[in-house]
Order: C-alpha cells, then sequence, then structure tokens
C-alpha cells in the first residue's frame, strides 16, 4: 500500500500516469489531501473506479485526538495524537499577535538523551513520515477551526536525524497547491547534527535555522546534551557561521537557563564570542521542570541576558505559554503512557 499523502506533487502525477489518468487528477487528489480528506469516497470530482481504485492501491492515515488541553491562561491548545500504530505524539498550537504557530514532531520519541528534556526519557520507538508531521498542522487546523500561518519544528524528535522526511515535509505545507506556508513562516529547531547543518545549508531554504545550545563549553554541553561528546561547539558553532555564510538567514540559539549549570556570567561572555559576527540571535529559555530531572530554572535570567546584550548581543527571553498545560513538549505523551501501564 502506497502513502499517497508523503507524495509530492511531482510524485503523485507520475503515479497517476501509470493508473493511465491524466496529469490533472494528481492536483485534484493532492489538493483534497491538504484540505485533510480522510478516505478517497470525499473526492466527488473523481470517478467511482478511480476511488476504488485508489482505495485498493494507497491508504490515507488520520491521527485521532487521544487527548486535548485547552490553556486557560492564553489559549494555548496542546493535542497528543493517537496514530494507527498506537503511538502517540505532541502537537502544540499557540497564539500569538502575529498569528498562530503550530509546533509540532518529526519522531515518535527521540534518541539525542538531552538531560533536561522529557521527549527523549524513552528513547526513539520510530521516525515519523511525512504525511504524519503534515498531518499535525492540517488536523490542528481543523479541529481548533483556527488558521495556521506558522511552524515551529521543536516537538518531540530531532528533525535532522530525520532529515529526507522534513524536507519532503517543507516542500509539501509550503505547496501552493498546499498550505502553501512560506518557509520565513517556519522555524527547525536542532540539538546541532553539524553534518546535517552543513547539508541543509545546501539547499538555501529560507527558513530560521534554531540550534539548541544550551551551554557554550564542551565540558557543561556535554554533560547535559550527549550529542556534543562528538561534535564539539567549535565543530558546531563552525556549521552555524557557514550557514549563515551560504544562506544569508541569521540563525537562532536556544539557551535554557539551568540554574548552577550553564548560568554564569563566564558562560555569558563565552556565549556572546561564539555568536558574534553571525548577526545572530539568542533566545534564553526559562527551564521547564520536568520531574525525573535534577535540574532545576536559573535564577539569573535577568543577569545573563544584560550581560550578553552589553556585548552587542540580541537576546529574547522566552515567554511561557501553556504553562498549566504542561504545554513543553515531551511531558502529555509521557504522562499518558504511565497512566497506561
Ligand atoms: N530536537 C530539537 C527540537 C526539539 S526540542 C532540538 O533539540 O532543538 C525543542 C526545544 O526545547 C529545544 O531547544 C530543547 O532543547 C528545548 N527543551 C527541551 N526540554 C526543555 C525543558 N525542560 N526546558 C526548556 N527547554 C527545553
Amino acid at each position: 500500500m502506497t502513502d499517497i499523502k508523503s507524495m509530492n506533487l511531482e510524485q503523485m502525477t507520475a503515479f497517476f500516469k501509470q493508473l493511465g489518468e491524466p496529469a490533472f487528477r494528481a492536483k485534484q487528489v493532492f489538493c483534497w489531501l491538504h484540505k485533510g480528506a480522510r478516505s478517497f469516497d470525499e473526492m466527488t470530482n473523481l470517478s467511482k473506479s478511480l476511488r476504488q481504485t485508489l482505495t485498493r492501491e494507497c491508504f490515507i492515515d488520520v491521527p485521532v485526538v487521544e487527548r486535548k488541553q485547552v490553556s486557560a491562561l492564553d489559549g494555548t491548545i496542546k493535542y497528543l495524537w493517537r496514530l494507527p500504530d498506537g503511538n502517540c505524539i505532541e502537537t502544540v498550537l499557540m497564539r500569538y499577535k502575529h498569528g498562530n504557530t503550530v509546533c509540532i514532531s518529526c519522531q515518535v520519541g527521540c534518541r539525542m538523551g538531552c538531560a533536561f528534556c522529557a521527549s527523549t526519557l524513552g528513547g526513539k520507538v520510530r521516525d515519523l513520515r511525512p504525511s504524519e508531521m503534515l498531518d499535525q498542522v492540517l488536523f490542528t487546523q481543523l479541529d481548533s477551526g483556527e488558521p495556521i500561518s506558522n511552524i515551529v519544528l521543536m516537538g518531540i524528535g530531532e528533525p535532522l536525524d530525520n532529515f529526507d522526511t522534513v524536507l519532503r515535509f517543507l516542500e509539501l505545507v509550503n505547496s501552493p497547491d498546499g498550505l502553501n506556508i512560506g518557509m520565513r513562516h517556519i522555524s527547525l529547531s536542532t540539538c546541532g547534527l553539524a553534518d546535517k547543518i552543513d547539508k541543509l545549508a545546501q539547499y538555501k531554504l529560507q527558513l530560521t535555522l534554531s540550534v539548541s545550545l544550551h551551554a557554550p563549553d564542551d565540558e557543561t554541553r556535554s554533560k547535559i546534551m550527549p550529542v556534543n561528546r562528538s561534535v564539539g561547539v567549535e565543530r558546531l558553532m563552525k556549521a552555524c557561521h557557514d550557514y549563515f555564510a551560504v544562506t544569508g538567514r541569521r540563525v537562532s540559539f536556544e539557551y535554557a537557563m539551568i540554574d548552577g549549570v550553564n548560568d554564569s556570567d563566564a558562560q555569558a561572555d563565552l556565549l556572546a564570542r561564539h555568536v558574534r559576527g553571525m548577526s545572530a540571535h539568542v533566545n534564553l529559555i526559562p527551564l521547564n521542570h520536568v520531574e525525573e530531572s535534577p535540574l532545576k530554572p536559573s535564577r539569573r535570567v535577568k543577569e545573563f541576558q544584560r550581560r550578553l546584550e552589553e556585548q552587542g548581543i540580541t537576546v529574547t527571553v522566552r515567554r511561557r505559554l501553556g504553562s498549566d498545560i504542561d504545554a513543553s513538549c515531551g511531558q502529555l505523551r509521557r504522562k499518558a503512557m504511565q497512566d497506561k501501564q
């Protein structure tokens, strides 16, 4: 059976040609799928026999709402979707003045092992397919009735560890015959797989690359982010500088502030030195406490911010949305898994 929703228009056109159908059929089906059609029977502008053929050859999977939490504070909605194979993934819809942003997952679980992150606690179960990433945007929009204008790949999983799928997903949501969401409205967040950052740069996409740095020195970073033991801060920063040089897009650095771990003045100074000269943006994130972790939120966010700003670095402090609904990714899926045990 073929996962037709993961196909781009070109593949779909070739597929319909094989079936002896004209090219415009591909476009019709592509449009239906990208509007969230649940079966070929809904596609009323296709002949009955073509619908039967497609039903025989292809499947259309649709995620089911397993849990849904709405923040009373700011209207943030968190979805826990159940996939047909029983796995669950999270998607968060955030409302900002500049439009609605959806935060989506790219893997079931994660194998990166960051010490502060709930998504990685049970390891990686499997990669998502392009259609399963697209569905999170489509069905969040359909269920909430809210139009989505921005996407962040900051949910469960490591996007660059599922590289080809993520590239296809970007092509799909960007398609003028689909959701048509501009690359400049998309952010991709990575724990810092340097060789994949190099590879991504070659595509010269206009999206925003966010790098989860969280520590400017190897000793600290290797402790909290195992990926650093093989990559190292110097190699990672080289990839970021090169990325900026090749794409002209400024890189954004995420920095979750952890009490007594990465919040010293010396670390602020080293961070400033790393990002200087690449028109970078540093986003300080108050750490979300994860029950299983001994790490605590820093009490020095303001001082750290000021110290960076004094050195000419652009800094923002992330506003916490949905703090009443476990909106940080990984936590809801984890709770649901524990409830089932
Ligand atoms: N794997 C990707 C994207 C998923 S995580 C990445 O590492 O960037 C999205 C962001 O949330 C990352 O910056 C991650 O480091 C951060 N994060 C994870 N757990 C957190 C926590 N408990 N508190 C604050 N930020 C956290």
